[in-house]
């Protein structure tokens, strides 16, 4: 992963104590960015300020709709299922015609594939899929599990295709399960998970459950206060979030308001912000929006009618759109960064409707970033497989008859794949599968012009700091790099692939 900000190199001619930041504190660059231009901050809610416990969370999320199924019918042996964070990865598709849950790239091309827990084969998958691809823009056939609240809701269908499947009540069908005179289509199935989702959410069952124990699920970092009140001293906040009223100010003041100490007199947590905005409905908020009401503190409650004045501190807005947002702090929508967690309706929404930048919060870059630093050396294989191969072609023209064997290559860049697939989880990675990035990483790249495994990193940049995207190169001009490199490593790979073949 190469899009890294250059925090380590000094150009200055006075020598200046050297920041180190851990890679886990970086902030990494897709598009150059002047911190110093951004005149205003703002900020999501739920796994973005409040970022939740893992995997006690997503046990939560799914045991609730687990048991949701079962009570409007599904079978009690569901209940035997319990959630396995090694399975799920976000970014996932499922085909609710073949009940398939699918890995793709950004052209929709397929890396991964299983039916319930059975991870499908080359030839199994083309007998679903004849050229290996989807036509991802189906919305209606494919579903994208963007979230993370999703990973529930993936683990929960994969559970139900494994029962159904095995389940000896019930015959296989192409498109479903029949069971007497009942047919159950891999849609309807995936229709009952997504309500019972919508159910566990709009009904505030998971946002109660939350509540009760919020030591459990949230996480409550004091460094949050202490980014929030630098910010304030050097641009306007503002909070914009799809969670209701009452469940941000629980969050919030948990987060906010627990961590000032005793002794001091107590700070609202709504005045760490020039303006909060509940029940924003992202993505419709980064378009036409919804309309702009006041929340009543006390009760709760919305007040009746549109909001015209100007903005109120201390006041909190339901609904509203970005248009309202930038009218109401008097700021353009190019000086606003906005950190959020869900690639379509905070990060690509808001750049690609607004202008705004963007800071995307990835909290799996933990751990992908452990995984690739121990896996290194898989994937350096893998690379100069791919280089080996280019080279074997490199003095073919269309006279050339001969035809390398590459089977043994091929095998052993599948068996590379696979090893580092397995080392982030059952699914592989959020944001590769081999060689080949996802779709996932594709968008994070092209709408995220900054990304970090929290939004506590950007504590550890001066907010002059000036951001620096490396350097692109397309493959015209990255050839004379590749042969350069390629020579040096030639001898070495040739021995390695000689000492394969014999093996
Ligand atoms: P935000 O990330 O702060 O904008 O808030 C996310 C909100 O969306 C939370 O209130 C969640 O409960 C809600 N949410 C997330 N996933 C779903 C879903 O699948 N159905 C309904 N609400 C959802
Ligand atoms: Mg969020």
């Amino acid at each position: 992963m190469d899009q890294m900000d250059t925090s380590d190199v000094s150009v200055t001619s006075t020598p200046e104590p050297k920041v180190r930041r851990g890679f886990d504190q970086k902030v990494f660059v897709n598009r150059s960015l002047t911190l110093e231009n951004i005149k205003c901050y703002g900020f999501d809610m739920d796994y973005t300020m409040a970022m939740y416990k893992s995997p006690d969370y997503e046990s939560l999320g799914f045991e609730l709709i687990r048991d949701r199924m079962v009570s409007v019918g599904y079978p009690h042996e569901l209940l035997r299922y319990t959630y396995d964070p090694s399975f799920p990865t976000r970014g996932l598709v499922i085909d609710t015609t073949y009940g398939n849950l699918l890995k793709v790239d950004s052209n929709g091309n397929i890396l991964i594939c299983s039916h319930g827990f059975s991870f499908l084969k080359g030839e199994d998958i083309q007998a679903y899929y004849p050229n290996k691809f989807i036509q991802r823009g189906n919305t209606d056939r494919y579903y994208i599990l963007n979230t993370l609240f999703n990973l529930s809701e993936t683990y929960l269908y994969t559970c139900l295709v494994d029962f159904f499947t095995r389940c000896t009540r019930y015959t296989n069908l192409p498109t479903g399960y029949q069971h007497g005179d009942l047919f159950m289509s891999y849609r309807s199935m995936f229709q009952d998970v997504r309500d019972a989702m919508d159910f566990i959410h709009d009904t505030g069952t998971l946002k109660e459950r939350t509540i009760k124990n919020l030591d459990k699920y949230v996480v409550k970092d004091p460094n949050l206060t202490v980014l929030l009140n630098r910010i304030k001293e050097v641009a306007k906040v503002f909070l914009a979030t799809n969670s209701d009223y009452n469940y941000t100010e629980a969050i919030m003041k948990y987060l906010l308001e627990s961590n000032i100490k005793t002794g001091k007199p107590k700070k609202s947590w709504r005045s760490f912000f020039d303006l909060v905005v509940v029940d924003t409905r992202k993505p419709l908020f980064f378009a036409e929006g919804t309309v702009l009401r006041q929340v009543d503190t006390d009760t709760g409650k919305l007040r009746i009618g549109t909001y015209t004045g100007d903005l109120a501190h201390g006041t909190v807005y339901s609904g509203g759109s970005s248009d309202i947002v930038c009218d109401l702090l008097k700021v353009k929508g190019m000086d606003i960064l906005y950190v959020g967690d869900h690639i379509f309706g905070d990060i690509l929404k808001s750049k690609k409707r607004q202008g705004w930048k963007t800071f995307l919060v990835v909290p799996e870059l933990t751990k992908e970033l452990q995984v690739w630093e121990d896996k290194k050396n898989l994937f350096e294989e893998l690379k100069h497989l791919d280089i080996f191969l280019a080279d074997l072609y490199k003095h073919m023209d269309s006279g050339s008859k001969e035809c390398p064997d590459i089977s043994t290559i091929q095998m052993r860049m599948n068996v590379l794949t696979y090893r580092m697939d397995m080392s982030y989880g059952q699914m592989g990675s959020l944001l590769r599968s081999g060689s080949r990035q996802t779709l996932f990483a594709s968008q994070l790249m092209r709408y995220a012009d900054l990304y970090s495994s929290t939004c506590l990193n950007l504590l550890h940049y001066p907010f002059n700091y000036l951001f620096i995207a490396p350097p692109v190169l397309m493959p015209h001009e990255a050839m004379s790099q590749n042969s350069a490199e390629f020579a040096s490593s030639d001898l070495a790979l040739k021995n390695n692939i000689v000492t394969m073949n014999r093996n």
